[in-house]
């Protein structure tokens, strides 16, 4: 099989065989087929598409590539959830916790924030002492005994996706359908979870622009998932503007406790309410009623933030935090930036805050840079909010003077302000599955 011919074949639109899929992913993950061949398949799949047989033997031989996670000692009780990514998204932070404290398992493993969204590793590092490369014998005991533990990524699962991924977001072949559905949905059957949830996020900060590409998306993972024997199901939210006022890691730590308390900006809540109660659904086998009695109580109750200080012990950081968050660090400067105009907050663009927090230091320009844990930007205002000339907008938190400009001037950027109220959108646009 010549890999010149899977590539012409899919240049000319024709349907790939499994075997072919196959023999590319094996191939390329072995080292025997260049980048370059690899990434003129990849830009042919993003103008031809995949067939729903093609996506799933894609995702198949990704998921085959290398190692599987074997959780089949928590039986049916395991539960993973995965975001397509976001600006202020720290879901993972409340909705584990929330889980665990119900009788879920989260075996996890999560990412680092890279480019413009945060990484779930990065935030629980803002916790002195965590730590997030246990051996898996403590992995697994701490499943056992607390219900979580979040690891970065380690081992060798879904290999084929580390290098495509990597090669995709270099050659502008990362929002196709088809790619992502296999790249995720890899991703998730290796990790071995027996229920997943998704939270796949459209508008300005995530790779799908519209809501009916996430949706498209959503079905076609679902459907994926449902034909390898998970439960699964896929929340399809809005990330038109960044998830809640924190961006930036310990900040979004912070937001995160506060939901955990019982108090928490309205759309942050509403979303981690929806997921978690999907997990409880998905792994626990309740009713949707049932589930939201369970999201509540172990809320209202402090259990839920009771599960996260032992986490946080179990894997070696301060638990002492949780309890008193005005211990995390606070940045030497912290700016404010003003209103320039009065009127309503229009919209407020995720992407271009993603960006400002990271010129900030909360996130990487490169996978080895060192990032700061306390800077970020706290937003003041959400769209469909009047403001005044003069009123403060966002707090911008860091230790490098000489990028306030820009951060500055990134931030003014995305916070449009207009005459006319808003519309308000739905935070959460559909549940699928
Ligand atoms: N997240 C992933 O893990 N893969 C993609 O392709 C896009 C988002």
């Amino acid at each position: 099989m010549r890999m010149y011919d899977i590539i012409t074949k899919k240049k000319h639109g024709e349907e790939l065989s499994a075997d072919e899929i196959k023999a590319f992913i094996e191939g390329y993950t072995r080292g025997d087929i260049p980048d370059y061949q690899a990434s003129a398949l990849m830009m042919a799949i993003c103008f031809q598409g995949m067939t729903k047989e093609e996506t799933a033997a894609l995702t198949m031989a990704m998921a085959d590539s290398g190692e599987r996670l074997d959780l089949s000692e928590f039986g049916t009780l395991t539960v993973d959830k995965h975001s397509t990514g976001g600006v202020g998204d720290k879901t993972t932070l409340v909705i584990a916790p929330i889980a665990a404290s119900v009788g879920c398992k989260l075996a996890k493993m999560s990412g680092r924030g890279l480019g413009h969204t945060g990484g779930t590793v990065d935030k629980l590092e803002s916790f002195p002492g965590y730590n997030s490369s246990l051996s898996p014998e403590d992995f697994f005991r701490q499943v056992n005994e607390v219900g979580i533990s979040v690891i970065g990524q380690s081992g060798n699962f879904a290999p084929a996706d580390k290098k495509l991924y990597a090669l995709r977001d270099v050659t502008a072949t990362v929002d196709s359908i088809p790619l992502i559905t296999a790249s995720i949905m890899s991703k998730k059957l290796a990790a071995g979870s027996h229920s997943i949830v998704l939270d796949v996020k459209y508008g300005s900060g995530s790779f799908m622009k519209s809501a009916e590409d996430a949706e498209k998306l959503a079905r076609g993972m679902v459907e994926i998932g449902k034909s390898c024997g998970r439960n699964i199901a896929a929340l399809i939210t809005n990330m038109d503007t960044p998830l809640g006022y924190a961006i930036g890691n310990s900040l979004e730590v912070r937001e995160a406790i506060e939901v955990l308390s019982g108090r928490g900006p309205a759309d942050l809540v509403a979303v981690c309410k929806e997921l978690a109660c999907a997990m409880i659904r998905l792994c626990l086998g309740k009713s949707d009623t049932e589930s939201r009695e369970l999201v509540d109580d172990a809320i209202d109750s402090g259990r839920a933030l009771e599960t996260l200080k032992r986490w946080i012990f179990a894997q070696g950081g301060d638990a002492d935090y949780v309890t008193h968050p005005e211990r995390f660090r606070k940045s030497s400067i912290i700016y404010e930036l003003k209103a320039e105009a009065c009127g309503y907050i229009q919209h407020i663009n995720a992407e271009a805050c993603g960006i400002a927090s990271v010129t900030l230091g909360a996130g990487r320009a490169t996978k080895d840079d060192e990032i700061d844990h306390a800077a970020g930007i706290i937003l003041f205002a959400k769209p469909g909010q009047k403001i005044k000339q003069g009123d403060v907008l966002a707090e911008l938190h860091t230790e490098k003077r000489e990028a306030l400009v820009d951060a500055q001037n990134l931030l003014l950027s995305a916070i449009q302000i207009g005459k006319e109220k808003p519309k308000a959108l739905p935070i959460i646009y559909k549940v699928v599955g």
